[in-house]
């Protein structure tokens, strides 16, 4: 009898190996839920500072610094959608400098993404994340400082209001890290809020630009001149190099309004903008002060080397004829004042530096229009 019970229950033994196997389990358990617990603490932490990025530059250093290390990832890189580079033209002009970010990639369509697709109707898609090993003839272009040795990738598409605006790219040296087979619920929610982000931050770039720039040219306005000058006034006496500004204005405008119509004289002013661009370097700030009057702010520039400069623009301004529509030709001449930050004293507002900076040019300007136009003319103090 007695033997028949012990017979059916389990020996001391197994009892303790399968307690010991419990344990372990739980342990184990215990491990990947403290593991799941810090990692969702370092992506809500992750999550809020992307959220308070106030500009693109932040908001992408901050991806580029702080995914790869939370997610443990090899590489992370983001391609966006920028079908007519107006994203790239617009951060350039607001001063970002892209070589900062090697891993930030432009595409001009969606196909290039590198998501499975059919090729019929392509915008109307809105892809899934794309998670296999890493092939480099499909996938280096996503990856282009891909460490050696990267194995499994994750390209997730960035998705608002059902418009994919680019992809998150995310790597990995193990190959078992993405697999076709794993959830992609993180890693979706991690890309949309990446993709909210981005979107905000390069709507609010865009209007930044847009009260920074003249919309007929596309150069800056004077909003944005009055701003700079402050900064390189400051600059200049920080770092003791000259600044000049340049005041160019189309000679006898009336007239060419008059003869080609006002819609006409616009497509001057735009063509003359874009000959006086052609002659400077990306340091030198362009910008339109209204009607056909433009200025130029020219950094590390002395007098002399502005003078010279000025002269390249009063000569391509005036080199050949501007055709506009209906076969339409006008003949076109500016006139330029020139004027130059020298020392200036430290102890005077920076304000009442730029005002007397763009005074000096002006007063130059009527110098070459009393000169007989046509003329590049260097202030002179008196
Ligand atoms: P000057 O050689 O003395 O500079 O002669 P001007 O005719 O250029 O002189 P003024 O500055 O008096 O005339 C500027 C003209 O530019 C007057 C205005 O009709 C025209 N204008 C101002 N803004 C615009 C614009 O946005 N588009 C066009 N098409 N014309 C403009
Ligand atoms: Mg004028
Ligand atoms: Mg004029």
């Amino acid at each position: 009898m007695r033997q028949q019970v012990t017979g059916i229950q389990p020996p001391q033994t197994d009892l303790a190996a399968e307690n010991q196997a419990l344990r372990a389990r739980l342990a184990y358990l215990l491990e990947q839920a403290e593991r799941n617990h810090s990692i969702m603490t370092r992506h809500q932490a992750f999550d809020l500072e992307i959220v308070g990025a106030s500009n693109f530059p932040e908001l992408v250093s901050t991806i580029f610094r702080t995914l790869p290390v939370i997610s443990e990832l090899e590489s992370v890189t983001l391609t966006l959608i920028d079908e007519d580079a107006d994203i790239h033209t617009v951060m350039e002009k607001l001063g970002v400098d892209f070589a900062q970010f090697p891993d930030l990639l432009f595409a001009e369509s969606i196909d290039e993404l590198g998501f499975e697709l059919e090729p019929r109707n392509l915008a109307a898609q809105a892809p899934r994340p794309l998670l296999c090993m890493y092939e480099a003839a499909r996938h280096a272009r996503h990856f282009p400082q891909a460490p050696q040795g990267l194995q499994s990738v994750a390209l997730v598409p960035l998705l608002r209001n059902k418009r994919i605006i680019g992809s998150l790219n995310l790597g990995s040296v193990d190959p078992t890290r993405f697999t076709p087979s794993l959830g992609t619920d993180f890693i979706e929610h991690m890309a949309s809020i990446i993709a909210i982000c981005l979107e905000n931050v390069i709507s609010n770039e865009m209007l930044k630009y847009i009260g920074l720039t003249d919309s007929l040219t596309g150069v800056y306005n004077r909003r944005y001149i009055d701003r700079r000058l402050l900064e390189e006034i400051a600059r200049a006496r920080r770092q003791n190099y000259q600044i000049s500004f340049m005041y160019i204005d189309i000679d006898h405008f009336k007239r060419v309004n008059d003869t080609v119509g006002h819609q006409g004289g616009d497509d001057v002013l735009r063509e003359v903008a874009a000959r006086i661009k052609a002659e400077l370097r990306l340091s030198d700030a362009l910008a339109r002060f209204g009607g056909e009057e433009f200025v130029v702010l020219l950094i590390d520039a002395d007098l002399e080397s502005a003078a010279f400069v000025a002269e390249r623009i009063r000569a391509g301004v005036a080199a050949s004829l501007i055709e506009l529509a209906q076969g339409l030709q006008v003949s076109i001449t500016a006139s330029i004042g020139v004027a130059s930050l020298g020392q200036p004293e430290q102890d005077r507002p920076a304000e009442q530096v730029a005002l007397e900076l763009i005074a000096h040019a002006d007063e130059a300007l009527y110098q070459a229009k009393e000169g007989g136009r046509n003329r590049v003319i260097r202030y002179q103090p008196h």
